[in-house]
Order: structure tokens, then sequence, then C-alpha cells
């Protein structure tokens, strides 16, 4: 399988991250930034996230996580809804420093974003036990009890549907792939002992202490 992940898809976050910014319906919207994590990425529910010894700055991101069911290339945007029916609630896990400097050279994402642990990920939960509106769901990141990410889909600067549509014309979607759709804002740094919890429509469905 593979972990698809879509960068700057909330125009809060660009902002907060010094990236320009572009509104809805733009040719950067219409064809947004991703990168891919590794499976081994993967950090499921009741693992602990442990601390990587190469960064001294990990940060949270908390993104709705979409997971194809079926396969398929150059989908019709009109047709992507046909190839999902669950989401969860995923934390990006991103080694800031890392980013800094990779992008500062030029250099691919691949170890700021895909080592082991990078990609929690919660249960998939039906959508339609979610109000069946993916770009309707609200979703929040709690730090040791302070809530320090609140978004909503509808926020999304490249819908969903969209981004299935656009990554199928370059990368074949294959049953059990999953995408993260971006973060809004409030990302910030993790450390030993912490607690994160997730929220997705106000069930609590994602927990992950982080450990050395
Ligand atoms: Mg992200």
């Amino acid at each position: 399988m593979k972990i698809i992940c879509i960068a700057r898809n909330y125009s809060d976050h660009a902002t907060e991250m010094g990236a320009p910014r572009f509104e809805r319906g733009s040719q950067e919207a219409l064809s947004p930034a991703f990168f891919l994590k590794p499976d081994s990425a993967i950090l499921l529910k009741h693992q602990p996230f442990i601390y990587p010894n190469f960064s001294h700055q990990v940060e949270h991101e908390v993104e709705v996580v979409v997971r194809i069911d079926k396969d398929g290339k150059n989908i019709d945007e009109r047709l992507a809804h046909e190839y999902y029916s669950s989401v969860a609630l995923g934390i990006d896990f991103t080694a800031r420093d890392m980013q800094r400097e990779a992008k500062a050279k030029g250099l691919p994402w691949t170890l700021s974003k895909g080592f082991d642990g990078s990609a929690a990920l919660s249960d998939f939960i039906p959508l339609a036990e979610l109000g069946d509106d993916i770009q309707n769901l609200s979703f929040s990141l709690s730090r040791n009890g302070t809530v320090l990410q609140r978004g909503n889909t509808s926020d999304m600067l490249c819908s969903v549907d969209r981004m299935i549509s656009y990554i199928s014309d370059f990368i074949s979607l294959r049953s059990g792939d999953i995408i993260y759709t971006g973060t809004p804002s409030g990302v910030g740094p993790v450390a030993v002992g912490d607690t994160l919890e997730g929220t997705l429509q106000d069930r609590n469905i994602l927990g992950v202490t982080v450990h050395d």
C-alpha cells in the first residue's frame, strides 16, 4: 500500500509555514503538491511514537485520512467518490528541522516525512456514520489536554475528489492506499512524555503517546 500526503491544503497552515498563499480553484489548488511515505511509517493505535534521535524538532500535523477502496487510474473527479467509503484521523509527524534543511538545499522530504512511526493512524470509520459529507468533517488535535489544532474539511483548498483525480493521473491508486489530506494551522513541536489526542466529528479516535 502507498501513503500519499497532500501538502498545503489549508490556507491558514500555508501562512504559518511562510508558504505562498493561493485561492481555492486556482491552478495551484487544483494540482496540489503531494509526497509519499513508506508503509513502514504507519503507527497504529496503541503503538507509542518513538522520538527519533536524528531530529530535535518533530512536529504534529493532524489530518483527515481517506482510504481508497478500489483500484483506479485517470479517475474522473465526478466519479472519485466511488473510490472511498471510510475515513480516519492521522498525524503526519514531521521532522521540521530536517524538512527546513531539505527545502533550503532543494532536496526531497523523504527523511523528514517518511521515518518510522511518522504516519500515526486511527481506525477507519464509515463515512456514512460521520454525516456522509467528506467536505464537512470537523477534527482537532490536543496535546496534553490543550487543543492546538482545529479544522474542518470544508476549508480544504483542494477537495478530496479533486486530489484523487489529480493523483491518479500520475500514480495508479490501489485498494488499501491511504491519503493524508493536509493539516490546518496550529502545528507545533512534540516532546517525550506528551499525549496527543485527536477527534473526528467529536469522536475521540486517536491517542498517541511520545516515548524516547
Ligand atoms: Mg501534512
